[in-house]
């Protein structure tokens, strides 16, 4: 892709929107994907430029038509007060944001850099939630391998940050013909087949590890994140090592591994935009 494209977060930024609004620019075919880029994770959809910068000066009233829209669907009185509760949350996410950021400035350097990277990480992931999201995964993984070689290097110094764990999950079954053909005539999905009895075949197609996770805790005293990635993902430079195994449990369902989690909040997007965590991620790799 050359100059003359914009990706999502780039289009975001200049016609202020959310991606949920960017979606209904989409839906109302004013906006629209001229290219596509290949990520690991998913298809990130391209802009052209040109079309995009047209835009901008259509904003205003095209989002006054969304608010008299809302306002007819609504009502005038309970749109507006949807409309400042939203701009509300906002703003309190904007000083939040500002606060944590401050609050790290007491920090050695590489640390703060660190857990600056991590707030703009667990942010990364509600955006990655996002339905035509998925692509951002790919930058969740360099973000926690690089953090991981920091860890390496932080360890030679007597110093640590990061702790990995492996939680241990089941495999994936495929079913052979015969088990398909067994779960269609009892009329059971493949999940409810399996679930249905203890599944003992030797011709069904197993693929070990496939729900196993690894969970990444950066913390220190003050600080805590916690991010998971599947274990296909991080295997093959974790292998090596000795990563203490953790029992799976529900208090693993909090964070961001992609089968749980959230996608990121009308607030939240104006408060966190996704240009600027693509830009504090791109920092962090090119100085570490
Ligand atoms: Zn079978």
């Amino acid at each position: 892709m050359n100059d003359n494209f914009l990706t999502p977060a780039q289009v975001y930024q200049m016609l202020r929107l959310t991606p949920n609004q960017a979606q209904t620019l989409v839906a109302e075919g004013k906006l629209e994907a001229a290219g596509r880029i290949s990520f690991k994770h998913g298809i990130m959809e391209m802009y052209l430029k040109e079309q995009v910068q047209a835009l901008v000066e259509c904003m205003p009233q095209i989002k006054r038509r969304w608010n008299d829209e809302q306002a007819a669907r609504l009502g005038a009185k309970k749109a507006a007060y949807i409309r400042e509760k939203q701009w509300r949350k906002a703003q309190i996410l904007k000083t939040r944001k500002l606060y944590f950021l401050d609050s790290l400035s007491e920090l050695p350097e590489r640390t703060a850099a660190i857990f600056r990277v991590c707030y703009y990480l667990y942010h990364l992931n509600h955006y990655a939630k996002q339905q035509g999201h998925a692509y951002l995964y790919d930058y969740k993984e360099t973000i926690l391998y690089a953090l991981w070689k920091e860890q390496l290097k932080l360890i030679t110094l007597g110093y640590s940050l990061l702790n990995v764990f492996f939680i241990p999950g089941a495999p994936r079954i495929h079913l052979c013909l015969d088990c398909r053909v067994k779960a269609q005539r009892q009329g059971l999905s493949h999940l409810e087949f399996l679930r249905a009895k203890e599944h003992v075949c030797t011709q069904c197609g197993k693929e070990d590890n496939y729900y196993s996770l690894y969970e990444f805790i950066l913390e220190n005293d003050e600080y805590h994140f916690c991010f998971h990635l599947p274990y296909a993902s991080a295997r093959k430079w974790l292998v090596d090592f000795n990563i203490p195994e953790k029992e799976s449990a529900a208090e693993n369902k909090r964070d961001g591994f992609s089968a749980f989690g959230r996608p990121i909040n009308e607030a939240e997007a104006n408060a966190v935009e996704l240009q600027e965590i693509i830009e504090e991620l791109e920092m962090f790799l090119k100085n570490s």
